[in-house]
């Protein structure tokens, strides 16, 4: 995530779905120096199962959208520039680019703000994430969800994407949005997007 620009520093996580719950990443370790043995394995109760580290501080997050979101393998929060600076506006995304399909519905929801690593915060952003794969999250960044963790990545890019394109065509005016007919068709091309012979 650092080196593609989409984060900075420790800030962010990720997990991926196991057998036995998931593995986070551990708190506050720089991503150049974490190694595999420092992923921590949960369960989806919130207990820690193995891990010499500390989980994500953010675990309650990971714990409470992958228990909520049986099709997600993959779950990553980060803090990129555009996405969080619209996070701070606390402004869902709307229907200004078809490509806001990629998030799974017709907007992207901008969930409330919460304290961060509150379980709070972890209920608000299943909220947003209701019926979607990816939100914002007021006044500190984004996080997306994915069947697996490069799906997930190549998500946050697009809405890290969009996120600019977005504040780009506000400074001019209000961007013409799609109606909710135009976006549903456009979901429906999603479904099919990538797959073979599609
Ligand atoms: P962790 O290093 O504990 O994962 O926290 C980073 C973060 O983004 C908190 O919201
Ligand atoms: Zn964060």
């Amino acid at each position: 995530m650092n080196d593609l620009g989409i984060n900075q520093g420790t800030s962010g996580n990720a997990s991926v779905r196991v057998p036995k719950g998931f593995l986070v990443t551990p708190s506050a370790v720089p991503y150049g120096a974490m190694v595999p043995e420092d992923m921590v394995l949960m369960d989806l109760e919130g207990t820690v199962l193995d891990g010499a580290r500390k989980p994500s501080s953010e675990w309650h997050i990971h714990r409470a959208v992958l228990a909520a979101r049986p099709n997600a393998g993959a779950v990553l929060h980060a803090h990129p520039h555009h996405a969080t600076a619209l996070a701070c506006l606390r402004r869902d995304i709307p229907a200004f680019h078809y490509m806001v399909a990629a998030g799974g519905g017709r907007d992207i929801r901008c969930a409330a703000y919460a304290t961060p690593s509150s379980e709070t915060l972890a209920d608000h952003v299943v909220e947003a994430l209701e019926g979607r794969l990816a939100c914002l999250m007021a006044n500190h960044g984004m996080l997306v969800l994915g069947r697996d963790l490069p799906e997930a990545l190549d998500r946050a890019l697009v809405v890290e994407n969009l996120a600019t394109q977005y504040l780009l065509a506000l400074q001019v005016a209000d961007p013409t949005l799609l109606d909710d007919d135009e976006m549903d068709r456009v979901l429906e091309l999603f479904k099919t997007y990538g797959a073979e012979g599609g």
